[in-house]
């Protein structure tokens, strides 16, 4: 069955003229003013340029993550945001002081002169102040977001660049909590926090300045008593906190975990009955999260109460010692008084700050999880003097390679391969013998240990990353599909492909009898992970995704899971074709796949035992020919398993 219409028969999904024309309802496109409308409607839209990512295999940012280092580069901006805050506090202290004015020169002088202009001064300052605090609100809030918006973007373009190794050691939930929790908990920090500190440090300073000038031995007490004691307290909060922090920073990251991982699992934990464990194990997590929290909370208690507790100490300790001053006449009743309240107004932004702190101990836990994140080197990286890997002739060669995933556990030893421009070679062996790892070394997801893989002469190491994968398609055995459609998942390897050439590789990757059965054609959803597919319609999703490519090298990890066997006559037809005059590395698990190789290269325990012809393997009567004759015994295409 062929595709129905389109170009050459091929259709890319009914369209919904086509689909209206072949119901025969009356009219088969959309009506001029609906059309004109939907013009207007574009007109009005705002431009949504191209984003502007720079990203390389080769240069990054390499200096240690740190608050400093991040904001220098916007010190201007934050300065202004400074200024603005600075501005808007000035203007609402205005009012006060308007107030002493209007009663002591207005009202007690009798002027009402004065009292009017200082009521007009006074409603000018708060709606200069409204104003300023708009606009202080939104730079401040813009500034913030811009911020965590450099940040993420920095983050997510760090796990791009990493490899392979780095996704096998970390959990996908904990990178998600980086991306997300790690970052947002900075979001209030870069708003208004930063800035804020730097305006309460500024109003303590002005504020013990005029303590000193208005007494400087009750000054002095005041200090001796607030600032030393205040140290420790900080000093003991910093610590407690940073640890709690710290800690809430990993439950989260283990609640994300579990949720991640129980969303991907889910049929494997509904087929083994295990819901409810899974729940009472997220119950343990979140318990320990719980746990976390109550400690920070509990530290916090103590730091804020504590700091407000000394500050009426301290001021208890002034009406002693003051008062005591005044009986001796020393001081006058007015100036104690005077003095009290400007210490109240010095506890002000001392309690501002303790609450500050905290939350910069909270971003200061996510910065410290977001450095070791970033400060991560990719293992597979891009030398900066490589050069762009030409078109590829496809000659891959292995020589006197060794390669280990962990110290001290060789995968493979001492392997030298050579597959001719044009040939397919099938490796075979028995599980974990090391066949993936080989197609891994091919494709540059790992860097061998010691020795070189080359293509066409080319050490893999020596050449840039895109010029080299761009010409090699990698089938992996579990083709993974994104949420879109079937169109979009092919496209995947080259979205600027033309309709003609996706066309080719749909037809060559035998999808058409699927597009032609499902309702909306090639544009038909697959969801997350081709959920709604089977599994031999995911394989052949995955052949045309390589087919698009045009890939003159082809790496190819068959399919584990047991295909019909309609399903697999399919896939063979559809390999043929992607193989047609391409150099391809195939990891085989059925004989039959072995069997239409050029060569066979028997792999075990990290090893290349035999290779050949598969006749040239059967008539040495080695491991493949025992392999082989099993495989008749039992039938051979009937159950055609390695
Ligand atoms: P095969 O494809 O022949 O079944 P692999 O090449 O996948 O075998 O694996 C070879 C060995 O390397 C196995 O022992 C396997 O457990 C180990 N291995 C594979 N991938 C990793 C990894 N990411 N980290 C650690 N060990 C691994």
């Amino acid at each position: 069955m062929g595709f129905g219409g389109g170009i050459g028969g091929f259709s890319i999904g009914p369209s919904s003229v086509q689909s209206n024309a072949e119901a025969g309802l009356p009219f088969a496109e959309l009506p001029d003013d609906f059309l004109k409308r939907i013009d207007k409607v574009l007109e009005k839209e705002p431009e949504h340029p191209d984003p502007k990512i720079s990203f390389s295999h080769s240069k990054w940012e390499r200096s240690p993550f740190t608050l400093k280092t991040f904001l220098s580069s916007h010190v201007f901006l934050l300065c202004l945001a400074l200024l603005l805050v600075v501005l808007e506090s000035g203007l609402q202290h205005l009012g006060p002081l308007l107030t002493q004015i209007a009663i002591d020169e207005g009202v007690s002088n009798k002027n009402t002169q004065i009292l009017f202009v200082t009521c007009i001064c006074y409603v000018a300052s708060i709606a200069i102040s409204a104003a300023v605090s708009f606009v202080r609100t939104s730079f401040t809030g813009r500034l913030g977001e811009k911020l965590v918006y450099e940040l993420r973007i920095r983050v997510f373009t760090h796990l791009q660049r990493q490899s392979f190794s780095f996704f096998t050691n970390e959990k996908a939930g904990v990178l998600m909590t980086r991306m997300t929790s790690d970052i947002e908990s900075l979001t209030v920090l870069f708003q208004e926090g930063l800035v804020n500190f730097a305006v309460q440090i500024i109003t303590l300073l002005v504020i013990t300045a005029y303590l000193i000038v208005l007494n400087p031995s009750l000054a002095l007490i005041s200090l001796l008593l607030v600032i030393p004691v205040n140290i420790i307290f900080t000093l003991w909060f910093r610590k407690v906190s940073i640890f709690g922090y710290l800690s809430v920073r990993d439950k989260i990251a283990d609640i994300l975990s579990n949720l991640s991982e129980s969303l991907a699992g889910m049929r494997v934990i509904t087929a083994f009955n295990q819901r409810k464990y899974r729940s009472e194990i997220h119950d343990k997590i979140t318990v320990s999260h719980f746990k976390a929290n109550l400690y920070t909370g509990r530290a916090q208690a103590l730091f804020g109460p504590g700091t407000e507790a000394i500050g009426i100490i301290t001021q208890a300790t002034i009406l002693f010692v003051g008062g005591s001053m005044v009986l001796k006449n020393e001081l006058s009743i007015g100036e104690l008084t005077a003095f009290i309240l400007f210490l109240t107004s010095f506890f002000a932004p001392i309690q501002s700050l303790v609450q500050l702190y905290n939350q910069y101990q909270q971003g200061n836990a996510s910065i410290e999880k977001l450095r070791n994140l970033l400060s991560t080197t990719p293992s597979v990286y891009e030398k900066e003097t490589a050069i762009e890997m030409p078109k590829l002739l496809g000659c891959v060669e292995l020589k006197s390679v060794d390669f280990n995933y962990e110290i001290d556990k060789p995968v493979l030893k001492n392997i030298d391969l050579k597959v001719e421009s044009g040939e397919v070679l099938a490796l075979v062996g028995p599980t974990g013998a090391g066949k993936s790892t080989v197609a891994k070394l091919i494709s540059r997801f790992y860097d061998p240990e010691s020795g070189q893989v080359l293509i066409d002469g080319y050490d893999l190491r020596d050449v840039q990353l895109e010029s080299l994968r761009k010409q090699i398609a990698v089938v992996p055995q579990e083709p993974f599909l994104f949420n879109g459609s079937i169109k979009e998942n092919v496209i995947f390897a080259r979205p600027d492909s033309n309709e003609k050439d996706i066309e080719k590789a749909c037809k060559a990757a035998g999808l058409t009898d699927l597009i032609n059965r499902l309702p909306n054609g090639i544009d038909s959803a697959v969801h997350e992970r081709g959920a709604s597919l089977s599994a031999g319609e995911r394989q052949l999703l995955a052949l045309a995704r390589a087919f698009l490519c045009e890939p003159q090298l082809l790496i190819l990890d068959e399919a584990t899971s047991n295909l019909d066997l309609l399903s697999e006559s399919l896939i063979e037809v559809a390999l043929d074709n992607l193989l047609n005059g391409r150099t391809a590395i195939i990891v085989a698990h059925r004989i039959a796949t072995a069997m239409r190789a050029d060569r066979i290269a028997v792999i075990d325990n990290g090893s290349i035992l035999e290779i050949g012809t598969h006749k040239e393997l059967v008539e040495s009567k080695g491991k493949y020919a025992t392999m082989y004759k099993t495989w008749t015994d039992q039938g051979g295409m009937e159950s055609n398993r390695l």
